[in-house]
This record gives structure tokens, C-alpha cells and sequence, in this order.
């Protein structure tokens, strides 16, 4: 067993597994040890450190550390054995179909979009969130994963089941990824290349399936725009479309990967960023510090504040309107 741990280990060094995860690092001054935005809790400021040569890694934000083991554990919330047999599951994927993957996600969101009308819980949810537009709704494609339901459908249809696996869409136990999660694609072009799922709870509020995704929210509509507003959140981006902005993106986040970095200076434009802002301040740091490295590059950029403690989302939800947040966008 240990002899096996190993050599799954070397097959999968820790590195490898958090660059194809997206993982962003920098070299952190010493040899083999890198540091980046810990994916295991939210941050602004980076304190996960992944130590390439002994093969681990350890936040000194959430205090977590160990092998790549104990990373799948923690960040696909798995027990030891089912994070060793989907470790070697990614270990014997051929390697990923694109067509076959847009495909079968193309075929889940419509099946989370149907599922929608049928579930109150849901319904509610994006009432709360302030999402009142059927017409948004339905453009930007939104669903909701009861759970339990996908597999069987996707089944249905002749996917076999190692594709939904390797797409992400069922977990390493063959059961749906997404439980309870409003669901939205997100694309590339046209093709959708991931999916975002915000649980109606309070637990991992957050999640995407394995993979790439897929640069700024909507770029392609945006892009032309001489001045685009960037969120962190999606529920941020359907409050401020609903609300009549267009030249809006969101960064699924709040660190921009190098790919969005290099999409947001591919032509000069203002940029208004709206990232939350915590109460340490790291928030506005972080923003601030962006907004010199897009300065840096020639990219005129303005960091928005919202009042007290608000993102865009509780601003709108909370009774703020158009007009108010372009005061605050002329005062950035
Ligand atoms: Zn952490």
C-alpha cells in the first residue's frame, strides 16, 4: 500500500495536479517553492506554498498542509479511498475529447435549465439574490442541479459514464457533482467549456468542475467596449445587467487569472474594477495593486467603492439602483 501511495504520488506531483486545477503561482524566492491564492479557503493575498521537490504544500491562511493526497481530499471534500481511486481515474483518463465534453455539457445545462421552473427552493434563491428577469435568466442560460437526476438523464442519452466522469459532471463514486446548486455555463465563443454551481446553502458556496474556466465571463460581448466593469461574482454580473449595464464582465473570482489579465489589456479601454472589499482591507489592496499592474499597462483602471460591506449583488438587492451605482463608477 505505501509502496503504491508512493508511486501514485510521483505520478501525480502536486504541481502538475494544481496548475491543471488553474492554480496560479509565483516562484516564492527560493528554490523549488512556489506561492499562489490558496484554493482550499478565500483569500486575496497568497499564502498557500507548494514546495515542488518535497512534493507539499501549506496554507498559513487556513493552516491546511500535505501530500497531493491530502489536497484532493480537502478541495473535493473526498475520503482517503475515493480521493485514491479518483487520482487514479485521472491517472488512466485518455485525454479529454473537447467536442465530446461540450457536447455532454451543452446537454446538462439544458437539463438544469428545465429543472429550474420545477424546484421553489431554487426560484427563491434568485429572487433573494435579486434576479427578477426571465428574459436574463433565460439568456445567460441559468439552471438548477437538484442532484440525483443528471446521471440517469445523461445516461439516457448514450454518454457513457467515464466521459461524465472526466468532464466532472459526476464525482469519482459515479454520483452528480452538482446538489442543490443554481447552475450557470460558462463559455468560450460558443462552446461552453465549464460550469459554475452556487449552492442555495451556506457550505462551499462555491464550486466549477474540473478545468479551464474559460477566461472573462461573456468576453466576447464586452470586449469592444471602451470601458468594461469587472465583478467578482455572477450573481454581481445578473444584478447589474438587470440594472441596464452592458459593458460588464466578471472574473468568476477575485483574482484575475493570466489569462483574463491578458484579455482586460488587449486594447486600451477603462477598466472599473468592483471587487469585494473585506473588512481587514486586504480586498482593497488586492484591487489596488491590480489596478497598478493593468496601469503598468497602459490600461486605465478605477477601483469602485461601494458602501460599507457591499458588493454589487447587496447593493442592488438592498434597494440601490442605476443611477447610484454610476455615481459611484464616476467617483472611482
Ligand atoms: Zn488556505
Amino acid at each position: 500500500m505505501g509502496q503504491d501511495l508512493e508511486k501514485l504520488k510521483q505520478r501525480w506531483p502536486l504541481l502538475d495536479y494544481l496548475q491543471k486545477q488553474n492554480w496560479v503561482a509565483q516562484a516564492a524566492g527560493y528554490d523549488s517553492e512556489f506561492v499562489g491564492l490558496c484554493p482550499l479557503h478565500e483569500e486575496t493575498q497568497p499564502s498557500f506554498y507548494v514546495n515542488a521537490r518535497k512534493n507539499l504544500f501549506y496554507c498559513h491562511g487556513c493552516g491546511q498542509g500535505g501530500d497531493v493526497i491530502r489536497f484532493v481530499e480537502l478541495s473535493r471534500h473526498l475520503s482517503f479511498r475515493e480521493t485514491l481511486s479518483y487520482l487514479e481515474q485521472q491517472q488512466s483518463a485518455p485525454p479529454g475529447n473537447a467536442v465530446d465534453s461540450a457536447a455532454v455539457l451543452e446537454e446538462a445545462v439544458t437539463f438544469y435549465q428545465k429543472q429550474l421552473d420545477r424546484y421553489p427552493e431554487a426560484l427563491r434563491y434568485l429572487e433573494q439574490r435579486g434576479l427578477h428577469d426571465v428574459a436574463l435568466r433565460q439568456e445567460l442560460r441559468i439552471g438548477y442541479a437538484p442532484g440525483a437526476c443528471l446521471r440517469r438523464h445523461l445516461t439516457a442519452l448514450g454518454y457513457p459514464l467515464d466521459l461524465l466522469r472526466r468532464v466532472g459532471l459526476l464525482n469519482p463514486l459515479g454520483r452528480d457533482t452538482f446538489y442543490a446548486r443554481v447552475v450557470f455555463p460558462c463559455c468560450q465563443g460558443e462552446r461552453i467549456v465549464n460550469l459554475y454551481g452556487r449552492s442555495l446553502g451556506d457550505a462551499f458556496p462555491h464550486r466549477f468542475l474540473p478545468g479551464p474556466k474559460g477566461g472573462l465571463y461573456a468576453w466576447d460581448q464586452v470586449q469592444h467596449y471602451p470601458e468594461v466593469i469587472v465583478v467578482e461574482g455572477l450573481f454581481d454580473y445578473v444584478v447589474l445587467r438587470q440594472a441596464g449595464f452592458h459593458h460588464l464582465t466578471c472574473a468568476l473570482g477575485n483574482h484575475l487569472s493570466a489569462c483574463q489579465f491578458r484579455q482586460l489589456c488587449d486594447r486600451p479601454r477603462k477598466v472599473y474594477l468592483t471587487f469585494d472589499f473585506d473588512a481587514n482591507g486586504s480586498g482593497q489592496q488586492a484591487s489596488q495593486r491590480l489596478a497598478n499592474r493593468l496601469r503598468a499597462r497602459g490600461i486605465d483602471s478605477r477601483c469602485v467603492l461601494l458602501p460599507d460591506g457591499h458588493d454589487p449583488n447587496s447593493f442592488f438587492v438592498h434597494g440601490g439602483d442605476a443611477q447610484q451605482f454610476q455615481s459611484l463608477l464616476e467617483a472611482a
